[in-house]
């Protein structure tokens, strides 16, 4: 039980780490060119904020790390169908993409509406507060969540496993894919072109800039992958579009330049 735990744990906290890395030395390579981009949120963000999240994101790579050994400990694997082959159900790789897309709903799905769960007055204290302490949010703002939340956020995985036939494959790319959209969301810069909200398949693309709308006020953009959630239950922020347009929060910052 140990050994799976930790080896969870330290896959956990390795991707992490070299995702906010590789994120990290592409900032420094894009500082370095003409036309930078500008950061959503002008304000520096201080090494206190910097501290506080590594810290608080040690326990939560811990918690995030836990909660799948902790299940299938518990016999999770007796209710899921995972294959340790791409062939498996013999239809190779277009089969793990669709899985792919399909996980990636569903973790949409579950954390949109428990996202807004956590925002309820008498969940948000124990459950979000920790993330939220980060208004205006870098790499490291990521995993800068409770405990709690690191555990309620893992459930999207055992729904998938739960519901899914899954393949090492498909788990590996998509386990990927979410660390990378996690650190892309709290970037504090915005990487998609600005004619993304408005095309007819990037509209319902989520964005760097929703999410630290998010972090800014506190309500609205609550989703994960996709906007589909929240522009059909209406908690999109209702200037999203023309922010997004403008790419950011920092006009002034920006006609200065
Ligand atoms: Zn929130
Ligand atoms: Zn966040």
């Amino acid at each position: 039980m140990l050994y799976p735990l930790l080896r969870s744990i330290l896959q956990v906290a390795w991707h992490y780490a070299l995702v906010v890395g590789v994120f990290a030395a592409l900032w420094l390579w894009w500082r370095l060119r003409p036309g930078r981009r500008r950061r959503l949120q002008a304000k520096p963000i201080g090494a206190p904020q910097i501290r506080r999240e590594m810290l608080t994101s040690v326990f939560s790579i811990i918690a995030l790390g836990s909660v799948m050994p902790l299940a299938f400990a518990l016999g999770l694997g007796r209710h899921t169908n995972f294959y340790q082959s791409v062939h498996a159900y013999g239809r190779g790789w277009g089969f793990i993409a669709l899985m792919v897309v399909l996980m990636m709903l569903i973790q949409d799905t579950w954390f949109y509406w428990t996202h807004r769960l956590m925002h309820h007055r008498r969940l948000f204290r124990w459950a979000h507060r920790t993330h939220h302490r980060s208004t205006n949010t870098g790499p490291w703002s990521t995993y800068s969540i409770s405990p709690l939340e690191a555990v309620i956020d893992s459930g999207a995985s055992i729904v998938i496993l739960l519901l899914l036939p899954v393949t090492f494959w498909s788990l590996f790319i998509f386990s990927w894919i979410n660390t990378i959209f996690a650190v892309y969301t709290h970037l504090g810069y915005e990487l998609f072109p600005r004619a993304l909200s408005k095309h007819w398949l990037g509209r319902w693309i989520n964005t760097s800039i929703a999410h630290n709308t998010h972090h800014a006020r506190g309500r609205y953009n609550y989703s994960w992958y996709f906007l589909f959630w929240d522009r059909m239950m209406g908690t999109l922020s209702p200037d999203y579009d023309e922010h997004y347009r403008k790419a950011g929060f920092s006009a002034p910052e920006a006609k200065s330049r």
